[in-house]
Parts: structure tokens; sequence; C-alpha cells
């Protein structure tokens, strides 16, 4: 699944953006698993800079705000993303440590060895995961740590119909340990990994996309494209639902040690 053109699975990312506006986080995740990957990240003082790549609204953000210290930079690329992100950190009373800013995960403008961790849920797929711990790598300070999540397979091998479905949205989904060759091979070294609990999707995930469709759909009344936007989710859903031995998220904590 990528960005070019502006467009995820053909739709246009303004549309998606704005389906999602309404709803507290925009991939699969929960707070708790929020804090299971921070619990592993033990460099952390006031002093320290974090950066929340593809923050989206910042539901995972303000968690990871609430639990940790030092200031936290959000960065995603859609505009209304970053305004909601600003004022639930206003809600919060985080401001003054927690800024939303527009700008694109690959056109990063931190400093060099700058970074204590770098977050990003359910996000670096739009730049590619091995492209993106490559990339990303050269912000943090030694010592520095990341914490992604990306979409895994469970088994080495898998049905045609949720093996189609993932090459025609997102090639790079393979296996842990794939993942975590790819995580030592980029000059990390992996720290733990584990898969998100079916409730990330469930509960945390799909479930509050109802009232969002609702919202969604009566601004869009007969407008095609819409539907089709909302009947893809529904498939997600139900593929998810029929497949979900076979493929999910996984976190994966590493440290850069030099
Ligand atoms: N991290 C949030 C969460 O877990 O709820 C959002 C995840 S959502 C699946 C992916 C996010 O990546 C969206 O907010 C999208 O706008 C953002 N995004 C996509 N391409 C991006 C890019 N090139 N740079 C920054 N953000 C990007």
């Amino acid at each position: 699944m990528n960005n070019d053109n502006n467009t995820i699975l053909g739709f246009d990312v303004n549309l998606i953006c704005e389906y999602f506006l309404s709803t507290e986080r925009q991939g699969p995740g929960s707070p708790e698993v929020t804090l299971k990957a921070l619990s592993f990240i033990d460099n952390l003082t006031d002093k320290s800079l974090i950066a929340d790549l593809g923050c989206g609204t910042g539901g995972q953000t303000m968690v990871l705000a609430q639990h940790a210290p030092g200031s936290i930079t959000g960065i995603d690329f859609f505009p209304g993303f970053i305004d909601r992100f600003n004022s639930n950190a206003e809600k919060l009373h985080l401001q003054d440590r927690v800024k939303g800013i527009v700008g694109s995960m690959d056109d990063l403008s931190f400093k060099e060895e700058s970074l204590d961790l770098i977050w990003s849920e359910g996000a670096i797929y739009n730049i590619g995961f091995e492209r993106g711990v490559n990339e990303w790598r050269k912000y943090l300070k030694t010592g520095g740590y990341i914490a992604v999540t990306e979409s895994v397979w469970f088994t080495e091998e898998r049905l045609a119909e949720i093996h189609d479905f993932w090459m025609s949205v997102y090639t790079e989904i393979d296996t842990i340990p794939n993942k975590v060759a790819q995580i030592q091979k980029a000059g990390y070294v992996p720290v733990a990994t584990f898969i998100l609990p079916e409730n990330c999707w469930t509960k945390h995930y799909f479930a509050p996309q109802a009232k969002a469709e609702e919202i969604f759909l009566k601004k869009h009344v007969g407008n095609k494209t819409a539907e089709e936007l909302v009947a893809s989710n529904h498939h997600e859903a139900e593929l998810y639902s029929k497949y979900k031995e076979y493929y999910g998220y996984a976190f994966f904590i590493a440290k850069k040690i030099k």
C-alpha cells in the first residue's frame, strides 16, 4: 500500500482521511499495546526528543505522552489529522510537549542523531518497512530506539484469497523472522517483538468505523467513490475475520547501539 499519486487502493487520500477524521485511531492498535511497547524502552528523560511518524489524529501519541517523559513531534501528511492531533493535545493539556506538524515521513527535517525514540504505528508501510527502518536510523542518537507496527504473515503458507489481497495492497508483508532480519541488517539490535491481539483490530479499529461510516455516508449521499471506500473497508474487516490466523500486525522494538 503506498500513496503514490495521492491514492491508496485507488481511493483519493483526502477522502480516506476525511472518513477517518472522526475515529480515535486510524489503524489497528490499542492503549495497552502502546504501553507494552513503551515498557521495552529504557532511555527516556524530560529532555528526550520523540517523533511519531504517520501519527494520524494522535490516538497512540497521547497515550505515549501521558506515560513517557520528553517532547513528542507528530508528523502526518494530512493537515486535517494534524489539526485534530493538536486540539487533542490541548484538551489533554499536553500542548507544551506534544506538537503535530504537517510533513512527510520520507522527507524529515530532524537533525541527524537528534532523536531518542522514533514511534510509528500502522504507518511505516506508506514508504515500505525496509526503507523506513533504514532511512530513519540516521535521525536516532546512539542508544535510541525505534518502535513500529507492521503487517506480518503468521504462517509460511496461506490461502490464495488472502495472499492475493495482500499482494494487491502491500507486497512487503512478510513473516516476523524476515522482518526482524531486516531490522538487524539495517543496523539495530532487535529488542522485542510481539503480535497485536485481536481486539486491536476488532474493538479499536473496525468497530469505531461504524460511526465514522454513518457520518461519512450522510455527507456523501449518492457518491459512488464514497460508497466504494466504505465497501472496501467492510471487505477488509471480513477478510480479517476469515483469515486472522494467517496475518496481523506485530510491534517491533529495536535499539541503535552504534
Ligand atoms: N498512527 C496512526 C494510528 O495508528 O492510528 C495512524 C495510522 S494510519 C493507518 C496511517 C497514517 O499515515 C495516516 O494518518 C496517513 O495520513 C499517514 N501517512 C501516509 N503517508 C504518509 C507520509 N508519507 N508521511 C507522513 N504520514 C503519512
